[in-house]
């Protein structure tokens, strides 16, 4: 998805040259404070006061979240039944216990589902807005806020997506992107944490620097630090990243000037019947949902030739029923340190089985996504409409024969 360069290789030059890799230093040194720059952009791009840029990837994020919060054994989290196991696992690494919800037809966490889920251990919820959709974020705040909740939002998919104007991950109580490998923006591995507010900023910051040793501003902190984890980012992280942010908006507009172009020509189109949006303006564009009625057709579309095309219910270790390490409850280097095990989590919803979301799996299986690309010339995505087009044919012939069959 990302883009990289020659601009790239020039800012990693200059921090190997000035040999400042460390994230601390003296700007009258030659230090080029690239990771903390960073944080300050990011917080700028995505409208927070604060911003931590970290090594430890999405996952670090939203483990630091969590710590932030306070949240640990006794508590419950809610995520969605469809996600990158980390949302989920994050949560069991802080010591706490995930529920899973249902997700709409959206394919994101279902506002009602989270409703039900609330019980008397849930503590906060996590909307994921997966490949680059955001999630109905009006009624889930309204939900948190009701229930007295936080809300951490996983936007590891979702880099500078947005929701009614607001940058995803900004508007929760806090936000979390990934820059890995597989993300809208990366530098290969890392993780970035937003919030707005300043106690919340300094736990995830002692947490994240071992105690807060290293950063330069551990000396303004208000809170007494503790003992954390150690995921500072190294300056090359943030050359990198400074760079990526450069390049975001064009990929942004290059993505959604594809999507509008592919549902424009296939609306109306026999067979087409888009994915709803929660907000189609702030959506990415990082693939076009199309729906059925029941998985016969989708699988049919998702064979459409030549272009990358999958049933989200298809996609490894996204489905809640993919994460056996979950299902199997084996968590952590140690039994004591299983969560499974914690007494304050004996009586908490821990049980997950392969079949507890049928809802879920439904719509995760008569749902197919087309990948698409900042990069594709018009002939190309002429051809992609094409293609979609007589997938759409073909996938309402199969839903004949199923209609005929049964
Ligand atoms: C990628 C991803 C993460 C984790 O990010 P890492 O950088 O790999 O740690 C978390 N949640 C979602 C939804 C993701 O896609």
């Amino acid at each position: 998805m990302y883009r990289m360069g020659q601009e790239e290789l020039d800012e990693v030059r200059k921090v190997i040259e000035a040999k400042k890799l460390f994230m601390v230093g003296d700007p009258a040194s030659g230090h080029q404070q690239e990771a903390a720059r960073f944080e300050k952009e990011w917080a700028e791009k995505v409208g927070t006061d604060y911003c931590l840029l970290l090594s430890g990837g999405g996952t670090a994020a939203l483990l630091c979240a969590l710590a932030a919060l306070g949240i640990g054994p006794g508590d419950e989290v809610i995520v969605p039944s469809y996600t990158f196991m980390a949302s989920a696992t994050a949560v069991l690494e802080a010591g706490a216990i995930p529920v899973i919800a249902d997700v709409d037809e959206t394919c994101l966490l279902d506002p009602e589902d989270v409703e039900r889920k609330i019980g008397p251990n849930v503590k906060a919820i996590i909307p994921v807005h997966m490949v680059g959709m955001p999630c109905d974020m009006d009624r889930i705040m309204a939900i948190a806020r009701k229930h007295d909740l936080k809300v951490i939002e996983d936007s590891c998919q979702c880099d500078g997506g947005g929701y009614k104007g607001k940058r995803t991950g900004s508007i929760g109580d806090i936000g979390a992107y990934s820059f890995n490998d597989y993300k809208i923006l990366s530098c290969g591995e890392g993780g970035g944490f937003v919030t707005n507010d300043r106690t919340l900023y300094e736990r995830a910051m002692v947490f994240s620097d071992s105690g807060a040793a290293f950063r330069p501003y551990a000396k303004d902190l208000t809170i007494t630090p503790f003992l954390g984890f150690q995921f500072r980012p190294t300056e090359l992280q943030g050359a990198i990243l400074r760079v990526q942010l450069t390049r975001l908006e064009g990929i942004l507009a290059d993505l959604r000037r594809v999507k509008a172009r592919i549902m424009g020509e296939l609306e109306g189109a026999p067979g087409v019947r888009f994915m709803p949006s929660n907000d189609l303006e702030g959506d990415c564009g990082v693939i076009c949902g199309f729906q059925f009625d029941a998985p016969e057709p989708a699988i049919a579309f998702s064979k459409v030739e030549g272009v990358d095309a999958w049933r989200p219910l298809d996609s490894a270790k996204h489905v809640y029923h993919t994460w056996d390490p979950i299902i199997e409850k084996r968590v952590g280097h140690h039994p004591d340190v299983n969560p499974y095990n914690h007494p304050k989590n004996q009586g908490l919803r821990t049980t997950v089985t392969r079949d507890m979301l049928p809802k879920s799996l439904d719509i995760l299986g008569r749902t197919v996504f087309v990948a698409l690309d900042p990069d594709w010339t018009d002939a190309k995505v002429t051809e992609v409409i094409s293609a979609c087009r007589n997938a759409a044919k073909s996938a309402a012939q199969t839903a004949e024969k199923e209609a005929a069959r049964t």
